[in-house]
Protein backbone atom coordinates (compact mmCIF):
# COMPACT_ATOMS: atom_id res chain seq x y z
CA UNK A 1 0.00 0.00 0.00
CA UNK A 2 1.66 3.17 -1.07
CA UNK A 3 -0.06 6.76 0.08
CA UNK A 4 0.88 10.29 -1.21
CA UNK A 5 1.16 13.15 1.43
CA UNK A 6 0.59 16.72 -0.16
CA UNK A 7 1.42 18.91 2.32
CA UNK A 8 3.05 22.29 2.32
CA UNK A 9 4.42 22.30 6.45
CA UNK A 10 7.54 20.61 5.97
CA UNK A 11 7.00 18.56 9.79
CA UNK A 12 3.90 17.86 9.66
CA UNK A 13 4.38 15.56 6.17
CA UNK A 14 7.63 14.21 8.05
CA UNK A 15 4.95 13.26 10.58
CA UNK A 16 2.39 12.09 8.67
CA UNK A 17 5.30 10.52 6.94
CA UNK A 18 6.25 8.34 9.32
CA UNK A 19 3.13 7.54 11.27
CA UNK A 20 1.93 5.71 7.61
CA UNK A 21 5.55 3.94 7.69
CA UNK A 22 5.16 2.33 11.32
CA UNK A 23 2.15 1.09 10.52
CA UNK A 24 3.27 -0.67 7.24
CA UNK A 25 2.35 1.78 4.51
CA UNK A 26 5.12 2.77 1.62
CA UNK A 27 4.81 7.29 1.86
CA UNK A 28 5.79 9.72 -0.07
CA UNK A 29 5.53 13.30 0.31
CA UNK A 30 5.12 16.40 -2.03
CA UNK A 31 5.21 20.18 -0.70
CA UNK A 32 3.23 21.59 -3.47
CA UNK A 33 -0.07 21.30 -5.46
CA UNK A 34 1.77 20.62 -8.98
CA UNK A 35 3.55 18.46 -7.40
CA UNK A 36 1.24 16.61 -5.54
CA UNK A 37 -0.82 16.41 -8.70
CA UNK A 38 1.85 14.89 -11.08
CA UNK A 39 2.66 12.29 -8.77
CA UNK A 40 -0.97 11.22 -7.86
CA UNK A 41 -1.67 11.20 -11.26
CA UNK A 42 1.15 8.53 -11.96
CA UNK A 43 -1.85 5.74 -10.80
CA UNK A 44 -0.09 4.36 -7.73
CA UNK A 45 -1.19 5.42 -5.07
CA UNK A 46 -3.68 3.80 -2.73
CA UNK A 47 -4.81 6.72 -0.91
CA UNK A 48 -3.58 10.13 -1.54
CA UNK A 49 -3.73 13.14 1.56
CA UNK A 50 -4.37 16.22 0.58
CA UNK A 51 -3.96 19.41 2.43
CA UNK A 52 -5.97 22.49 1.42
CA UNK A 53 -4.04 25.86 1.56
CA UNK A 54 -0.89 24.76 -0.57
CA UNK A 55 1.87 26.55 -2.81
CA UNK A 56 1.03 26.42 -6.89
CA UNK A 57 -2.06 24.63 -6.54
CA UNK A 58 -4.73 24.58 -3.60
CA UNK A 59 -5.99 20.79 -2.76
CA UNK A 60 -9.50 21.99 -4.47
CA UNK A 61 -8.02 22.03 -7.96
CA UNK A 62 -5.93 19.20 -7.60
CA UNK A 63 -8.44 16.82 -6.52
CA UNK A 64 -11.30 18.44 -9.18
CA UNK A 65 -7.61 18.13 -11.65
CA UNK A 66 -7.59 14.51 -10.33
CA UNK A 67 -11.50 13.90 -11.01
CA UNK A 68 -11.53 15.22 -14.32
CA UNK A 69 -8.33 12.96 -15.54
CA UNK A 70 -10.22 10.09 -15.07
CA UNK A 71 -7.84 9.21 -11.77
CA UNK A 72 -10.21 7.83 -9.23
CA UNK A 73 -7.74 7.46 -6.12
CA UNK A 74 -8.91 8.15 -3.07
CA UNK A 75 -8.67 12.00 -1.55
CA UNK A 76 -8.56 12.11 2.07
CA UNK A 77 -8.25 16.45 2.40
CA UNK A 78 -6.88 17.34 5.37
CA UNK A 79 -7.02 21.13 6.58
CA UNK A 80 -6.56 23.43 9.68
CA UNK A 81 -10.12 25.22 8.46
CA UNK A 82 -13.06 23.84 9.78
CA UNK A 83 -15.46 25.74 8.07
CA UNK A 84 -18.73 23.35 6.70
CA UNK A 85 -18.26 25.77 3.11
CA UNK A 86 -14.75 24.00 2.98
CA UNK A 87 -15.66 20.82 3.75
CA UNK A 88 -18.95 21.13 0.83
CA UNK A 89 -16.23 22.68 -1.31
CA UNK A 90 -14.06 19.94 -0.65
CA UNK A 91 -16.50 16.80 -1.23
CA UNK A 92 -17.60 18.52 -4.11
CA UNK A 93 -14.31 18.75 -5.65
CA UNK A 94 -14.04 15.02 -5.54
CA UNK A 95 -12.63 14.60 -2.24
CA UNK A 96 -13.61 11.21 -0.14
CA UNK A 97 -13.46 12.30 3.20
CA UNK A 98 -12.02 15.52 5.05
CA UNK A 99 -10.10 15.60 8.50
CA UNK A 100 -10.10 18.57 10.40
CA UNK A 101 -6.44 19.37 11.92
CA UNK A 102 -5.55 19.08 14.35
CA UNK A 103 -6.71 15.49 14.42
CA UNK A 104 -5.79 12.20 16.20
CA UNK A 105 -3.34 9.70 14.76
CA UNK A 106 -5.86 7.28 15.46
CA UNK A 107 -8.18 9.11 13.36
CA UNK A 108 -6.15 9.97 10.67
CA UNK A 109 -4.76 5.84 10.54
CA UNK A 110 -8.40 4.67 10.56
CA UNK A 111 -9.45 6.82 7.54
CA UNK A 112 -6.58 6.07 5.38
CA UNK A 113 -7.80 2.12 6.42
CA UNK A 114 -10.96 2.66 5.35
CA UNK A 115 -10.33 4.70 2.42
CA UNK A 116 -8.01 2.08 1.02
CA UNK A 117 -10.38 -0.74 1.52
CA UNK A 118 -13.02 1.22 -0.95
CA UNK A 119 -10.15 0.51 -3.35
CA UNK A 120 -11.81 -1.62 -6.26
CA UNK A 121 -12.98 -5.34 -5.61
CA UNK A 122 -9.31 -6.35 -6.01
CA UNK A 123 -8.81 -5.41 -2.39
CA UNK A 124 -11.59 -7.35 -0.90
CA UNK A 125 -10.15 -10.37 -1.43
CA UNK A 126 -7.00 -11.90 -0.43
CA UNK A 127 -6.64 -14.28 -2.99
CA UNK A 128 -5.36 -12.41 -6.39
CA UNK A 129 -5.86 -14.75 -9.82
CA UNK A 130 -4.36 -14.94 -13.28
CA UNK A 131 -4.23 -17.95 -15.27
CA UNK A 132 -3.20 -20.52 -13.68
CA UNK A 133 -1.73 -18.24 -11.26
CA UNK A 134 -3.16 -17.84 -7.34
CA UNK A 135 -1.57 -14.77 -5.52
CA UNK A 136 -2.41 -14.95 -1.67
CA UNK A 137 -1.65 -11.41 0.15
CA UNK A 138 -1.62 -12.58 3.79
CA UNK A 139 1.01 -15.03 3.37
CA UNK A 140 2.74 -13.61 -0.04
CA UNK A 141 2.73 -17.18 -1.70
CA UNK A 142 2.37 -17.63 -4.97
CA UNK A 143 0.79 -20.79 -6.27
CA UNK A 144 0.04 -22.88 -9.60
CA UNK A 145 -2.04 -26.25 -9.10
CA UNK A 146 0.49 -28.36 -6.14
CA UNK A 147 3.25 -25.82 -6.35
CA UNK A 148 3.65 -23.30 -4.68
CA UNK A 149 6.38 -20.29 -3.33
CA UNK A 150 7.09 -17.48 -0.89
CA UNK A 151 7.79 -14.14 -2.82
CA UNK A 152 10.01 -11.73 -1.45
CA UNK A 153 8.39 -8.49 -0.67
CA UNK A 154 9.14 -6.84 -3.55
CA UNK A 155 8.87 -9.78 -5.53
CA UNK A 156 5.15 -9.64 -3.88
CA UNK A 157 4.69 -5.91 -5.11
CA UNK A 158 5.96 -6.85 -8.56
CA UNK A 159 3.40 -10.05 -9.07
CA UNK A 160 0.90 -8.30 -8.00
CA UNK A 161 1.09 -5.24 -10.09
CA UNK A 162 1.09 -7.00 -13.32
CA UNK A 163 -1.99 -9.50 -12.41
CA UNK A 164 -3.85 -6.76 -11.18
CA UNK A 165 -3.14 -5.05 -14.90
CA UNK A 166 -3.34 -8.38 -16.95
CA UNK A 167 -3.54 -6.88 -20.05
CA UNK A 168 -1.56 -3.92 -19.92
CA UNK A 169 2.00 -2.83 -20.20
CA UNK A 170 3.64 -1.99 -16.81
CA UNK A 171 6.11 0.69 -17.95
CA UNK A 172 9.74 0.18 -15.82
CA UNK A 173 9.22 3.73 -14.46
CA UNK A 174 5.87 2.62 -12.59
CA UNK A 175 7.25 -0.23 -11.47
CA UNK A 176 10.24 1.48 -10.06
CA UNK A 177 8.27 4.15 -8.42
CA UNK A 178 5.74 1.75 -7.44
CA UNK A 179 7.95 -0.23 -5.80
CA UNK A 180 10.58 1.21 -4.41
CA UNK A 181 9.68 5.11 -4.24
CA UNK A 182 10.22 8.20 -5.39
CA UNK A 183 12.85 8.61 -3.15
CA UNK A 184 14.75 5.54 -3.79
CA UNK A 185 18.37 5.25 -5.63
CA UNK A 186 16.80 2.03 -7.39
CA UNK A 187 17.87 1.80 -11.25
CA UNK A 188 16.37 -0.07 -13.92
CA UNK A 189 18.06 -2.92 -13.66
CA UNK A 190 16.60 -3.38 -10.22
CA UNK A 191 13.25 -3.67 -11.75
CA UNK A 192 15.62 -6.37 -14.29
CA UNK A 193 16.47 -9.01 -11.47
CA UNK A 194 13.52 -8.75 -9.79
CA UNK A 195 11.31 -9.67 -13.00
CA UNK A 196 13.97 -12.52 -13.58
CA UNK A 197 13.46 -13.85 -9.89
CA UNK A 198 9.67 -14.31 -10.58
CA UNK A 199 10.69 -15.62 -14.02
CA UNK A 200 12.56 -18.52 -12.16
CA UNK A 201 9.79 -18.73 -9.61
CA UNK A 202 6.69 -18.75 -12.32
CA UNK A 203 9.43 -21.93 -14.27
CA UNK A 204 9.53 -23.47 -10.70
CA UNK A 205 5.83 -23.64 -10.51
CA UNK A 206 5.51 -24.96 -13.90
CA UNK A 207 2.55 -21.98 -14.72
CA UNK A 208 1.61 -21.19 -18.55
CA UNK A 209 2.06 -17.42 -17.62
CA UNK A 210 5.18 -16.17 -18.40
CA UNK A 211 5.88 -12.22 -17.64
CA UNK A 212 6.91 -11.17 -21.02
CA UNK A 213 9.52 -8.35 -22.35
CA UNK A 214 8.09 -5.22 -23.93
CA UNK A 215 11.24 -3.75 -25.63
CA UNK A 216 11.78 0.05 -24.28
CA UNK A 217 8.89 -0.05 -22.51
CA UNK A 218 8.30 -2.25 -19.73
CA UNK A 219 6.24 -6.28 -18.75
CA UNK A 220 3.07 -7.56 -19.29
CA UNK A 221 1.77 -10.86 -18.33
CA UNK A 222 0.98 -13.33 -21.11
CA UNK A 223 -1.65 -15.68 -21.11
CA UNK A 224 -1.64 -18.89 -23.04
CA UNK A 225 -4.37 -19.01 -25.61
CA UNK A 226 -7.79 -19.81 -24.50
CA1 LIG B 1 -1.00 24.14 4.06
Amino acid sequence: MRVLIVEDEVRLAATLQDLLEMDGYAADVCHDGESGLDNALTNIYDVVLLDVMLPRMDGFTVVRQLRAAGCAVPVLMLTARSEVTDRVTGLDSGADYYLTKPFEPRELLACVRALARRQPELRSTDLLRCGDLTLEKSSFTLSCGERSVRLSRKEYDMMELLMLNQKVVITKEKLLVKIWGYESDAEDNNVEVYVSFLRKKLEHLRSQVKIKTIRMVGYCLELPEN
